[in-house]
């Protein structure tokens, strides 16, 4: 696996790849991989011809200082993991090699940015569509990977690649789990024991609702019930439950039968911030 740091070297090795025909296919991470990361080069290298994957801890998009502070970065395991995988080239770029300054970025992203993540961690979603923006220029990829874990995050940056009309293919790979169900985040490593026990309840209150929803149960009354069942859990500080069209992310009050839905959950365990969704349908 080749590795660069600018780029300016990166340019070069896409150029010469393109160059011979080969699909570029691109995973973006913030590092401290997992099994998740992973599976992402692994569909990567089925989908495409030279994989890259770029490791970079975006201040731009940590709207908590501390949160930004914290953030695991273990670069020498993350290239042992990436030598064993599918990988053809890591950019590794510094803070001052993808950023200048003082850059203004302001990309209106409508509705999105006002519900859930949006809502929530203010400006969150214009620090990763400016550093997409830049990774994309700088990737030149054809196809992209990103986690459906981060759903919201993908819908933002399939808008983004439709606005900018960027010939760009977005691909979303499922979620990776633990044995237990807890999704797999870098964030993980920080929690206690008990912490990963408590945040075992943010997949159980989805899987509750998946099969209570193929019991032909009512919307309002699965998300009632796995609010409920959150509240009630120790260790759970819950930031949202809920039910939405798996397309729009809009809420909706009924389901039919045309309709995708997702169950979306945020929720605080631990002094760390957790994420988790599941398609019902
Ligand atoms: P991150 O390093 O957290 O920015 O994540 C980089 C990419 O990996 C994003 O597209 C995430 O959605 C994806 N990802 C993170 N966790 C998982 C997981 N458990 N399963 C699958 N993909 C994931």
């Amino acid at each position: 696996m080749k590795i660069v740091r600018t780029k300016s070297e990166l340019g070069q090795i896409i150029g010469q790849e393109k160059a011979i025909g080969k699909k570029i296919g691109f995973v973006p991470t913030m590092g401290a991989l997992h099994a998740g990361h992973l599976s992402l080069i692994e569909v990567a290298q089925k989908r495409s011809d030279f994989v890259v994957c770029s490791i970079f801890v975006n201040p731009t998009q940590f709207n908590d200082p501390l949160d930004l502070e914290k953030y695991p970065r273990p670069v020498e395991r993350d290239i042992q993991l990436l030598e064993s995988g599918s990988c053809a080239l890591l950019f590794l770029p510094g803070v001052e090699e993808m950023y200048g300054p003082q850059e203004i970025w302001n990309f209106d992203l409508g509705q999105l940015e006002e519900i859930f993540e949006g809502a929530m961690r203010p400006g969150h979603f214009q620090g990763v569509t400016q550093i997409v923006y830049k990774l994309f220029n700088a990737v030149d990829p054809d196809i992209v990977f990103f986690g459906q874990k981060d759903l919201q995050q993908c819908k933002v940056i399939e808008y983004m690649i439709r606005q900018f009309d960027m010939p760009i293919k977005l691909i979303i790979c499922p979620i990776i789990r633990e044995e237990e169900g807890l999704a797999m985040s870098s964030r993980n490593i920080r929690l206690s024991p008990e912490g990963r026990r408590h945040a075992l309840a943010l997949s159980r209150s989805l899987h509750l609702t998946f099969e209570a929803f193929k019991e032909g149960r009512q919307l309002v009354e699965l998300e009632r019930s796995a609010i409920e069942y959150l509240r009630a859990s120790p260790g759970i500080e819950l930031e949202y439950f809920a039910i939405v069209d798996a397309f729009e992310l809009e809420k909706v009050d009924r389901f039919d039968d045309k309709g995708q839905y997702v169950a979306l959950v945020a929720a605080w365990v631990n002094g760390i911030r957790l994420l988790d969704n599941m398609f019902l349908n």
